[in-house]
């Protein structure tokens, strides 16, 4: 892999806590892991979180593991596994042989539930879960213990069987740890740790009645996966101490260390994987790929690329403090990728016709553009030029001002890489003031757009050839949301913060010809207007070619505010 900006940067807290481990031998080798929960499709928040897990070990040479927390059954979907598991590989990770997941070690984690009930450390309670919400009291209470606390360690063992054994109905029992209703962390006023659920999982089918809770279930994972540091986002902090409590109690070979970072939040969209299914469920986007979506296969979708978000991760970095970073710095990374790596062609997006009326009628000429401004490896290619031809509708003012440098009466503009043209004449709806067409003339000396007598022609304008274009569909994508923190107020409901805009379709757009060969999710930039990728589902009913726009080419989004 493209090693991105990391090698150049000051090591943050977590990687200067490993290259410690490391170097005075507490550990030979780091295991990380990355333990997405299978209900939903990764998000841009999810990436900041594998290319610190997978980084680390890219870095070190050490081993990170890709591990399903898959202990709720109800929520949970293969179809969430196959797209998490592609997402990881395309970012450009490799987990190595084999996938994870915590489902593997329900017996385990059952065996172990068995030793903290012989240790006196578990115990099944009867409370209902309003009870239960009563006895815990609150962060100023202390809580109050359970009467089934002090059942008898026999009885622990053969209610735990039956919980098992599927005797008993949902919600009715739990196990639960026994540490302290009085600590100040809520977290272990004796936290439930099994579960009775009859549901059908998507692994171990029926084999399962009770389910081991999130935090009993990860510590466990992460000691018998030999994790070395258990990389968590800063939610979980209140929860370490039951983290290490689970470990310590059991006396397990191996103890991994749990270190907390701050979540990615971006503006002007919302990362929960609850409101973004919220969003797909109740069709406000097409789907988890929408290319509005800021999962990634909504980002892949749109045209980043994996080393854009690589370079995004590297630029935020890793640090203990909440924020909102700015979504322009994500637009600014892909900008700086497409930059440098995506060809340019013309596509007029909203299209008016020019005639040029000096033009041989069925001639049709082949010009020679460049790929690439920068970089003539890219090569060339040609373009058909012909007697009509399309340019953008705002390329062309009836009244000018001075510093329009485009199509105009009396004005002379250059059409890239192919003449130079001379405004004649222009044909005008008169009722609704649509321009129809715009006749001109040609300089024949001009080929390449240069004038022969060196004449100053400043404006430059992208045009198609009407004879030979490519009629495609455009996305025109924007924000999602119309404000920059859409769950800023409690009182307004995120959905009703979408920005109405954030997708345009363009059905009239031309491309000039050699678009027909580009393949799904190859990314273009249009000249003058910004950075497109061929979608990769299918084209249109029409049978057009679809592009999303991925980004513009400038930040304009910042003076819009
Ligand atoms: P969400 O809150 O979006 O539903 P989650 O935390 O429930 O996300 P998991 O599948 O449990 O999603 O997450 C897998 C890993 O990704 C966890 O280690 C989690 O901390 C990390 N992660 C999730 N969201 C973010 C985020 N916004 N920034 C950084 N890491 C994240
Ligand atoms: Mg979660």
């Amino acid at each position: 892999m493209e090693n991105t900006e990391t090698e150049k940067r000051p090591l943050d807290f977590i990687r200067q806590i490993i290259a410690g481990d490391l170097s005075s031998g507490k550990h030979e080798q780091s295991v990380t892991r990355f333990p997405p929960e299978p209900n939903g499709f990764l998000h841009i928040g999810h990436a900041k979180s594998i290319c610190l897990n997978f980084g680390v070990a890219v870095e070190n040479g050490g081993i990170c593991n890709l591990r399903f927390d898959d202990t709720n059954p109800s929520k949970e979907d293969i179809a969430y596994v196959d797209s998490i598991k592609e997402d990881v590989k395309w970012l450009g990770f490799d987990w190595g042989k084999q996938v994870h997941y915590a489902s593997d070690y329900f017996d385990k984690l059952y065996e172990l539930a068995i030793l903290l009930i012989k240790k006196n450390k578990a115990f099944v309670c009867e409370l209902s879960p309003e009870q239960m919400r009563e006895y815990r009291g609150t962060l100023t209470t202390p809580g109050k213990d359970s009467p089934y606390r002090n059942r008898s360690v026999a009885e622990n063992l053969e209610m735990f069987e039956a919980m098992k054994k599927g005797d008993f109905a949902e919600g009715s029992h739990v196990l639960r740890a026994k540490i302290d209703m009085a600590s100040p962390n809520l977290n272990l006023r004796d936290p439930i740790i099994y579960r009775i659920l009859k549901a059908t999982h998507h692994r171990t089918g029926d084999q399962w009645q009770i389910y081991p809770m999130y935090d009993y279930t990860h510590c466990l994972s992460d000691m018998l996966e030999g994790v070395t540091h258990s990389l968590c986002t800063l939610e979980f902090q209140d929860h370490r101490p039951l983290y290490n409590w689970v470990l310590e109690t059991l006396e397990t070979p191996c103890h991994p260390r749990q270190i907390e970072f701050s979540r990615l939040n971006l503006t002007y969209t919302v990362m929960s994987k609850r409101k973004l299914l919220q969003m797909v469920e109740g069709n406000y986007v097409s789907g988890w790929d929408d290319p509005r979506m800021l999962t990634l296969s909504g980002l892949r979708r749109r045209g980043y690329t994996p080393a854009s978000i690589r370079n995004f991760c590297a630029t935020i970095g890793i640090g203990k403090s909440d924020s909102r970073i700015s979504m322009g710095v994500l637009e600014n990374e892909i900008r700086s990728d497409l930059n440098v790596h995506a060809e340019r062609r013309m596509c007029v997006l909203d299209p008016v016709k020019v005639i040029i009326d000096n033009y041989p009628d069925d001639l049709i000429e082949e010009v020679v553009g460049k790929n690439h401004p920068q970089n003539p490896d890219k090569g060339v290619r040609s373009l058909p030029f012909s007697k009509e031809l399309y340019i953008e509708r705002n390329d062309f003012m009836e009244e000018p001002p001075k510093k329009y440098h485009r199509l105009g009466p009396d004005r002379e503009v250059r059409l890239r890489y192919g003449y130079l043209v001379q405004y004649v004449s222009h044909v005008k709806d008169e009722s609704s003031g649509e321009i129809l067409e715009i006749h001109c003339t040609y300089d024949p000396e001009s080929k390449g757009g240069s004038a022969p007598d060196g004449r100053k022609v400043k404006g430059t304008i992208h045009w198609v050839s009407a004879a030979k274009g490519l009629p495609v569909t455009i996305n025109m994508y924007d924000r999602l949301f119309k404000v920059e923190d859409p769950e800023a107020d409690k009182d307004i409901d995120f959905l009703d913060q979408l920005n109405p805009d954030s997708q345009v379709v363009l059905s009239h757009a031309i491309a000039e010809p050699s678009l027909a060969e580009m393949k799904p999710g190859d990314n273009i930039q249009f000249e003058r207007q910004g950075y497109f990728c061929l979608d990769t589902v299918a084209p249109t009913k029409d049978g057009k070619l679809v592009f999303n726009r991925t980004v513009t080419l400038r930040d304009s989004w910042e003076k819009r505010k």
